[in-house]
């Protein structure tokens, strides 16, 4: 029989995808470089060359059976060492490969990670705007999604909310740093803030029960390579009861070949048993073990960096401009997207506006909020050069 559930998350119309579908056939009937399409997250910086130079040398080295083989279903213990090593040598921290199981991308590790610390009738909290994804895998899990909005104007964590959020039956709350639409970084004065909250829940929870059971923080960090000169703080030293779900997709420009892992630092018994709940939801989603050949990569490039410069350039160019025309938006210190301020109250109708432009920004309201949009500034940069006469007209219609 039809499962109507997933026939409906199916069938719904993805914003972001009907505008890059919109935005091809526009290429198509006016020329590509006519189109100004802001819409997707997917990184316009190429791979790094070691990506290449690691995938090289496996298919010159490996047996087929080493190169196309299952791996073990926590993953490679090269590519689980080589991430321990890493996040080691950058937090001082003392992680082993027994704190780290790779994933699918961070898709999957966020998935794994709600499955592992919520049952139905659970409560998540994420911070809106949000990842439209966090929805559809909470509910799945059977928890219910409770949003919480960020500060208006900043968009940092509104920490008084979350507190006021807070229930008995709330299993977990997932952050996003940098964030995924609004590029802002949470810093570490906010994200003590939350901690504080958090623990305090924990411990009256724990009085009450008569035993443990902390909130988890689920931390979804796929852009934390992204950032222009902030410290991206490592929350785990922060907050306990942490989660860490990371992929390369962005960090390394690997979306296609997804591959991540999940970070649950193995500091008590509560945890190992996360961990092997983790495991667990990968076995019961039918995940079965990472891509063997990108777990290699991982392994030789844990530490290689991401190349920012590009976006770095792209942001300035973009902020500077958009200023300009009398546009406002956040700040943006981290991953590849503009949060900006749509001209008229509803984002929906700013961008059909913008259209008339050939201009495809995403209304905020596909994140859960309105009155803004995303621009994706992970494009070349002469789309955005390109772009900045349009962007000007626009503004000038208002
Ligand atoms: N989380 C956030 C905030 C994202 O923006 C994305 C992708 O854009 C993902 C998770 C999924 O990442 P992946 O492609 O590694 O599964």
């Amino acid at each position: 029989m039809l499962n109507e559930t997933m026939y409906a998350y199916g069938v719904e119309p993805s914003v972001i995808r009907e505008i890059f579908t919109y935005a091809n056939e526009r290429k198509a009937q006016i020329g590509a470089d006519k189109v100004f399409d802001f819409s997707l997250g997917n990184p316009s910086v190429p791979a790094p060359d070691a990506v290449r130079a690691s995938i090289e040398r496996s298919l010159a080295e490996l047996t087929p059976a080493e190169l196309h083989g299952y791996t073990p279903a926590p993953g490679l213990p090269a590519a689980r060492e080589a991430v321990a090593a890493s996040l080691n040598r950058r937090f001082g921290t003392t992680y082993t490969s027994a704190d780290v199981f790779m994933t699918v991308g961070a898709a999957a590790s966020v998935s794994c990670a709600l499955r592992a610390v919520t049952s139905p009738g659970d409560e998540v909290i994420v911070i809106a705007p949000f990842f439209p994804e966090y929805r559809v895998w909470i509910e799945v899990a059977g928890a219910a999604c409770i949003e919480v909005p960020a500060h208006p104007e900043t968009f940092q964590i509104d920490v008084e909310a979350v507190r006021r959020a807070i229930t008995p039956r709330t299993a977990a709350i997932i952050i996003d740093s940098p964030n995924n639409p609004t590029g802002v970084v949470y810093p570490r004065a906010v994200l003590e803030k939350l901690a504080a909250v958090l623990e305090e829940a924990n411990r009256a929870r724990a009085a009450e029960l008569g035993h443990p059971q902390p909130i988890v923080l689920i931390s979804d960090e796929p852009y934390r390579e992204i950032a222009y000169g902030v410290e991206v703080p490592w929350i785990p030293a922060i907050y306990e009861h942490t989660v860490v779900c990371y992929s390369y997709s962005k960090s390394l420009s690997l979306p296609g070949e997804r591959v991540g892992w999940v970070l649950v630092p193995q500091v008590s018994e509560g945890a190992r048993r996360v961990m092997a709940a983790v495991a667990g939801a990968a076995r019961a989603l039918g995940y079965v073990c990472a891509p063997a050949l990108f777990q290699r990569v991982v392994a030789d490039c844990a530490d290689v960096p991401s190349d920012v410069a590009a976006y770095a350039r792209n942001r300035n160019l973009l902020t500077q401009a958009l200023t300009r025309f009398g546009y406002t938006y956040v700040e943006p210190d981290g991953a590849f997207y503009l949060w900006v301020r749509a001209l008229e109250d509803d984002a929906e109708a700013f961008c059909e506006r913008a259209r008339a432009f050939e201009l495809l920004p995403v209304p905020s309201n596909s994140f859960g909020v309105t009155g803004w949009v995303r621009v994706g500034y992970c494009v070349d940069a002469n789309v955005i050069e390109r772009s900045l006469p349009a962007w000007e007209q626009l503004a000038q219609t208002y």
